[in-house]
């Protein structure tokens, strides 16, 4: 490892204890993956030295990378055990997918910028995740291909929980979605029980909206 990486590894695991567990981040597995992927990876070069600041990055064609511990709440929200199949929409720099990865058997992510999603892309390939597939599209309308999903997260906010992705969930599955407009959202979460779906509501957020259907 070069003094560079050495670095950012000592920033990575300052971010964990300091923007994570002490917080709400609970969930060893997650904490192991947030531990281990390497953020700095996934933003843009003139960006990379504040790749683990609590916060928000730009990554290009006027998007974010989300703040790390909304990435690691949001996961923690969806109750990963390790054999699921998992929809994200939003795919944007491949961060949130990269920890996905490590959590789920296999994972799926759309982005509507085919330029983000290239890049997202190489970034996966080049790190070793072989279970990340990257599609390019309109997310609002989910992907029926590969349903049913134990788990579907969406990384844009939306007016409300779209009934394609709600339709695309498995028995017992979850939907973690930011549902607002763009002066703030809450993250919920859908279960889906039978015909039938349990919401619930936790913390207010500020995400870049879902376009599209
Ligand atoms: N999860 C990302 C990461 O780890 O870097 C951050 C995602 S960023 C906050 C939201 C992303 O959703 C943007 O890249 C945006 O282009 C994408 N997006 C918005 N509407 C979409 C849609 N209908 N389908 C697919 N992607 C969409």
């Amino acid at each position: 490892m070069n003094d560079e990486e050495a670095v950012f590894e000592r920033e990575r695991h300052r971010m964990v204890e300091e923007q994570l567990r002490r917080r709400d981040i609970r969930e060893p597995r997650l904490l192991k993956a947030m531990s281990t992927v390497p953020r700095h990876r996934f933003v843009p070069p003139e960006h990379r030295h504040l790749a683990y600041v609590d916060g928000p990055l730009p990554i290009g064609a006027g998007q974010t990378i989300s703040q790390p511990y909304i990435v690691a709440l949001m996961t923690q929200l969806l109750l990963l055990k390790g054999d699921e199949k998992v929809l994200e929409i939003g795919t944007g720099s491949g961060y949130q997918a990269a920890i996905l990865a490590e959590l789920a058997r296999e994972v799926h992510t759309i982005e509507r910028h085919a330029e983000l999603a290239e890049r997202a892309k190489a970034t996966l390939q080049a790190l070793g995740y072989l279970n990340v597939h990257v599609h390019v599209g309109d997310g609002s309308l989910g992907l029926a291909e590969f349903a049913p999903y134990q788990a579907i997260i969406v990384t844009a906010a939306a007016p409300k929980a779209p009934a394609a992705l709600l339709e695309q969930l498995d028995e017992g599955g979850r939907l973690v979605i930011p549902v607002g407009g763009q002066w703030g959202q809450m993250l919920e979460r859908w279960t889906r029980c039978g015909a039938k779906y349990e919401q619930e509501e936790f913390v207010p957020v500020a995400f870049v909206p879902l376009r599209g259907e």
